[in-house]
């Protein structure tokens, strides 16, 4: 467990200017409010506030958050009150407290209605302060590290499963890539162990031969970036276990064909750095035709900034590399943290400012049922698009829900007018049938037009909507 004066250490390295005394009398309160509370591990409760406020302080937040992650148990499980906080901590810290107090009254409850409407607090007591849902995150990633101590095994894979649908998207919805993948990790171990195992003893045995993949690419990329003299920060590892085994099931690959377990992070100065990098890697290596992504240009919905592609290193390995500036760096790691940190925007407390919040308040005013509001908020807060590929490994990318008709529509319009038949990843399937991340789509073209009224039911862009009901119109007897 961190001990205070480490804790305010942490703290006071990013941030010399803190309230030294507010930190710790925010933990001796909590120290004594919890007292002599256990954990099922067996550790004193008091350990628990103090590893969250520790996984925010990694992130570098402010003191007023930190204090905050500290009390943020004592309401609910022990004798203080939120006026005790606001009284001893101030507006703001009670506020924090609260907004978290609320939101754990309700958790996990059994039925979709209270799962969702626990889902409906969480948004709103963000959009007053995004720090509220900051808290939760590492409340939740702290719980999720000590979840293996838990022993009713229905309530760990509860725990794991909405982590998996909500905690996981919503950490990447805010731009904390690492934090979502390590929830990802944990809830895979908890709810499919033997495909945990499997995996990640593959990758370390893949980590554990002589040859020493990563650094040798390493540095076999530093040298070509050299040679037009970039001195970029390169940085390797292999993908995490989740990413590798949901690849294996959406792609249907064995773990041998599956290429792209190396990724690599090449970090520059400027941006025309950026563009110079790609160039040089894609005059040195070959290039796995449509990986290549400008996420600078076109950034992701939560700001993330790299370019990316896929190219085939010495010795015939597939990797993936991910480049961008060291600004675009931070804001990678750090996510909508970053905006504590540099306090560049003073407003960034205002979580109304990010236009997915307010999407969430929109659906859930419109909503027709607790049920229907969770599951629009699943497909918000998961990537908006899916990236498919034609036989020949052309990317296609739809949004999300779009079937096999739109893939064909997206080729072109003839094709869409001709479909008679779909391969999903090798297997013929029907039309309507909604793709998924990774699929790989054959489109079967017969020589007369095919398009029936059904099909503006399973088609969900635009060009493919408009093509048939203008195809349709045009077909129709004239009156
Ligand atoms: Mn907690």
């Amino acid at each position: 467990m961190l001990r205070q004066y480490e804790l305010v250490e942490l703290v006071k390295a990013y941030d010399p200017g803190i309230d030294e005394a507010l930190l710790n009398k925010a933990y001796v309160f909590s120290l004594r409010a919890h007292g002599t509370q256990v954990r099922e591990s067996g550790d004193p409760f008091f350990s628990h506030p103090v590893e969250v406020a520790g996984i925010l302080a990694n992130l570098k937040l402010d003191h007023v958050t930190i204090a905050a992650a500290l009390l943020h148990d004592t309401v609910e499980d022990t004798v203080a009150t939120l006026e005790d906080i606001e009284h001893g901590f101030g507006e703001q810290i009670a506020f924090l407290v609260g907004g978290v107090t609320k939101l754990s009254k309700l958790a996990l409850q059994s039925d979709t209605a209270m799962q969702a409407e626990n889902f409906r607090k969480l948004v709103l007591a963000m959009a007053d302060d995004i720090r509220v849902l900051l808290i939760k995150l590492a409340d939740r990633m702290h719980n999720m590290q000590t979840l293996h101590y838990r022993k009713d095994p229905h309530r760990r894979q509860k725990i794991a499963q909405e982590t998996l649908d909500i905690f996981a998207p919503l950490a990447s919805r805010v731009g904390l890539q690492s934090m979502k993948e390590a929830f990802e990790d944990l809830a895979f171990k908890e709810l499919n162990e033997p495909a945990y195992k499997t995996t990640t003893e593959r990758l370390a045995r893949l980590c554990s031969s002589s040859t020493g993949p990563i650094e040798e690419i390493v540095s076999d990329l530093k040298s070509v970036l050299e040679k037009v003299n970039i001195h970029a920060r390169v940085l390797g590892r292999l993908k995490t276990p989740y990413s590798i085994w949901k690849k294996m099931v959406t792609r249907n690959t064995t773990f041998e064909e599956l290429c792209d377990i190396l990724a690599f992070r090449v970090v520059v100065q400027t941006l025309p750095e950026c563009y110079q990098a790609l160039g040089i890697l894609h005059n040195s290596y070959w290039v796995i035709p449509g990986r290549f992504k400008d996420y600078i240009s076109t950034p992701k919905v939560n700001n993330y900034q790299s370019l990316h592609t896929a190219v085939i290193s010495p010795k015939y390995r597939r990797i993936e590399v991910q480049i961008r500036t060291e600004q675009m760096d931070m804001a990678a790691e750090y996510g909508i943290a970053a905006h504590w940190q540099y306090k560049q925007n003073v407003h960034a407390h205002d979580g109304t400012q990010y236009q997915w919040i307010r999407n969430l308040l929109q659906m859930m005013a419109q909503a027709k049922s607790p049920g229907e509001f969770l599951e629009n908020t699943k497909i918000e807060m998961f990537q908006d698009q899916v990236f498919c590929f034609t036989e020949k490994g052309e990317l296609v990318v739809l949004p999300k829900g779009a079937t096999t008709i739109d893939f064909a529509y997206a080729i072109d319009v003839w094709t869409g007018d001709h479909i008679s038949e779909a391969y999903v990843n090798g297997k013929s399937m029907p039309l309507r049938t909604v793709l998924k991340n990774g699929d790989q789509v054959q489109v079967i073209t017969s020589n007369n037009p095919t398009t029936v009224p059904a099909w503006e039911k399973f088609a969900c862009t635009g060009r493919a909507k408009a093509r048939i009901r203008h195809y349709l119109d045009q077909s129709s007897p004239k009156k």
